[in-house]
């Protein structure tokens, strides 16, 4: 028997359910591969990720934007009983060809208020849309078809039986799967789990994200900045990102390059958040003190993808907590989180594994690109057809603005020309 919906979500001895935690090559990559294909990278990902989120049980007001930690299962049917699709009369169906007049009984039946009757052989009821449909009807015909003198009706066939209606259970079966576990409630949804009756949803507790932003050159907006100082573009955009991904965030702030400042903020992250998403000092220079830490606690995976935009990132577990290092540079910061680190989130915030929905549309620019990577362009939709920033410079951040999503070329593309079919992934399609 499948779990009801109103269960607590418990384990066996009705203890909270305590996800199992993840391994430590989690985000190992295959060794000796000098730049790993974007495919095999998420492969990875999504085969060795699992939920890190606890369960509970919302109030369905409180569900829109949650994942679903168990199947949802209709409580009751939509609709519940057959019911008018119109405002018309109702009468026993079907009808012939040609013309009909049809006694009118006394009464009515409207939405919320059912006529308690039976309504005979060859007579016709008054009846409105979402009416339940009374006994001895199966048939109704749309007012605007009728002639009406208050006692009978005028109309001409023909009409099949069942015409104007909506049968019981049409769109969904008591009983039956309305949703299913894994997926981030929509405001559609709110719809059908509120039509099915569902009262409590089950849901994951939502993934708490971590962001910080490292670099001795970043200031606050509204601070001055020095000559050689920047503010910090990455941490409004990544808290915002996570937010909008349905995930809550923490502000960790600014961190210098600095080892032992870096290290106890991330402990400091790591006692309070599932995941923490960092950006800068994830490569291996001098002052890349993320990849530096992580390697030093042995729990460094250094990524290098065949991407574009895309320094290596820097991925590991910190106490047993997920950290992406991302790279500073915005762009790559940006892209970065759309293609890895959001699709892993979601997978560890218990959601489904989804790509996100792409479509085929005629490019409007033309590129030469060297074969063996994945770029992705920013880009917008205009007359059908795929733009491209003027600029791939990667910090170049008015172009993710510009932008309305990213064209995703494939690994082994050299040439594009204007009207070739290229991939256009709106930012809606990755969830923002
Ligand atoms: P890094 O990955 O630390 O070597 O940084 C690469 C580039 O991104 C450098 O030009 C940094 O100044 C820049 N950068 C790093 N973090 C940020 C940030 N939070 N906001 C804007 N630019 C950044
Ligand atoms: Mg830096």
């Amino acid at each position: 028997m499948r779990a009801g919906h109103q269960d607590k979500p418990t384990g066996k001895a009705g203890a909270p359910l305590a996800p199992p935690p993840l391994r430590n090559d989690c985000f190992a990559l295959p060794a000796g591969v000098a730049w790993t294909p974007v495919d095999e990278a998420l492969d990875m990902l999504r085969t060795r990720l699992s939920p890190v989120t606890g369960q509970e049980t919302v109030p369905l007001q409180e569900a829109f934007g949650r994942v679903l930690s168990q199947d949802v299962v209709a409580m009751r049917s939509n609709p519940p009983q057959p019911n008018s699709a119109v405002d018309g009369y109702g009468f026993a169906g079907a009808v012939a060809d040609g013309a009909h007049v049809l006694p009118l009984i006394e009464g009515r039946a409207a939405a919320g208020v059912p006529f308690a009757g039976s309504v005979p052989p060859g007579h016709a009821i008054r009846i409105l849309t979402g009416a339940a449909v009374p006994q001895g009807v199966d048939t109704v015909i749309l007012e605007e078809d009728v002639t009406c003198d208050g006692h009978q009706i005028a109309f001409r066939g023909p009409l099949k039986q069942g015409a104007n209606t909506r049968k019981a259970g049409e769109d969904v079966v008591a009983g039956e799967r309305a949703l299913s576990t894994g997926r981030m409630v929509t405001s559609a949804d709110m719809a059908l789990m509120s039509a099915v009756g569902i009262a409590g949803v089950p849901v994951r507790k939502r993934l708490r994200v971590a962001v910080l932003s490292t670099g001795d050159e970043l200031v606050e907006p509204g601070d001055t900045a020095a000559p050689g100082q920047i503010f910090d573009a990455n941490r409004p955009m990544l808290l915002s990102m996570a937010r909008a991904f349905g995930f809550e965030t923490l502000d960790f702030g600014r961190v210098a390059d600095d080892r032992a400042a870096l290290q106890v903020r991330l402990d400091e992250a790591a006692k309070a958040v599932d995941v923490i998403l960092t950006s800068g000092g994830a490569s291996a220079g001098d002052e890349d003190h993320v990849s530096a830490l992580l390697q030093e606690a042995g729990a460094m995976q250094e990524w290098r993808i065949a991407i574009k935009p895309g320094r290596p990132l820097a991925l590991g577990l910190w106490h047993g907590v997920p950290v992406f290092g991302l790279p500073g540079n915005p762009v790559a910061a940006m892209v970065c989180t759309l293609v890895f680190a959001r699709p892993a989130m979601c997978l560890l915030a218990g959601a489904e594994w989804r790509e996100p929905q792409g479509f085929d549309v005629p490019a409007a620019f033309s590129k030469r690109k060297k074969p063996g990577r994945r770029e992705y362009l920013r880009a917008r939709m205009r007359d059908g057809r795929a733009e491209v920033f003027a600029s791939e410079g990667s910090g170049r951040i008015s172009g993710l603005s510009w932008a309305e999503g990213l064209v995703e070329l494939g690994d082994g593309e050299r040439h594009i020309r204007p009207g070739d079919p290229v991939r256009f992934i709106p930012y809606g399609s990755f969830g923002l």
